[in-house]
This record gives C-alpha cells, sequence and structure tokens, in this order.
C-alpha cells in the first residue's frame, strides 16, 4: 500500500475495494461507465476545476461548493458538508438567486452552474 483514501468512512469499503485492485476493465465496466458518463457529464463539476469563476462577479467558489453538496449526498457526510460550506462565509449560493447567471456559458462541461449552486446551497444551508 502506497497511499490513503481519505473518503473510506469503514473497514469494509477496504474489504471491498482491495480485491478489484490491479484488475483491468471489463466490456460490462467501461459500458457501464460510458453510460455514466452519458448520463452525469453535464451534471458533473470537476473538482478543483473552477473555470467558470472569471464569468461570476461573486467569484463563487463554484467547484469548492459543488464538492460539498457531493459530500452532502454522495459520502453521507452531511454535518461535515454543512460546517464546511458555513466557513465559506459570504461567498454563497446565496448570490445565485435572481442573478442573471453570466455563468452559464462558461462551463465547458456544460454544467449548469446556476441551478447546481442554488441546489447546493438549498441543501447545505440550515434555516
Ligand atoms: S461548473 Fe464547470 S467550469 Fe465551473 S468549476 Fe464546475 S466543471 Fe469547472
Ligand atoms: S448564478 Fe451564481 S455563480 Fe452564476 S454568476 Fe450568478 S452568482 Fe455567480
Amino acid at each position: 500500500m502506497h497511499t490513503t483514501c481519505v473518503s473510506f468512512v469503514d473497514f469494509d469499503m477496504i474489504d471491498n475495494i482491495i480485491p478489484i485492485s490491479g484488475e483491468k476493465l471489463s466490456q460490462v465496466d467501461r459500458q457501464f461507465l460510458n453510460e455514466f458518463k452519458l448520463a452525469f457529464n453535464d451534471r458533473y463539476c470537476r473538482h478543483g476545476c473552477n473555470q467558470c469563476i472569471a464569468a461570476c462577479p461573486h467569484h463563487l467558489p463554484v467547484s469548492t461548493m459543488m464538492r460539498y453538496a457531493y459530500y452532502y449526498v454522495c459520502q453521507g457526510k452531511e454535518k461535515d458538508a454543512i460546517q464546511k460550506y458555513a466557513r465559506l462565509n459570504e461567498w454563497n449560493g446565496s448570490h445565485c438567486f435572481g442573478c442573471d447567471a453570466p455563468c452559464l456559458e462558461s462551463c465547458p462541461y456544460g454544467v449548469n452552474v446556476q441551478a447546481n449552486l442554488i441546489q447546493a446551497h438549498s441543501l447545505l444551508t440550515l434555516v
């Protein structure tokens, strides 16, 4: 072992992942991944990308905000995600409500920045 995966949350995950380490992808695996790409390509914000920041008048940290929503939804780390989002202070999705969204054309992957940030903000904000 030469690295760690910090998103592992229990030892069962290690038991599930280690046996497939080093295995080649099967045709079924490739087909599944291609279908996954077709379904989620324009819904997945690339971690650390931030190509759309320049288009946002508030310079929101878009990929960070969507990553926190990912922690909440996909990794089940609700509390951690909400706490991290709160630490962004005023750099949050509240600015996206009613915005003219000049960011919309700026994602090369077709991610709907405004809709995703509004969804992330609703998810990660305690009211
Ligand atoms: S929405 Fe698109 S351009 Fe913006 S950070 Fe995510 S992947 Fe990059
Ligand atoms: S919708 Fe949100 S991310 Fe897009 S420009 Fe407006 S404030 Fe920035």
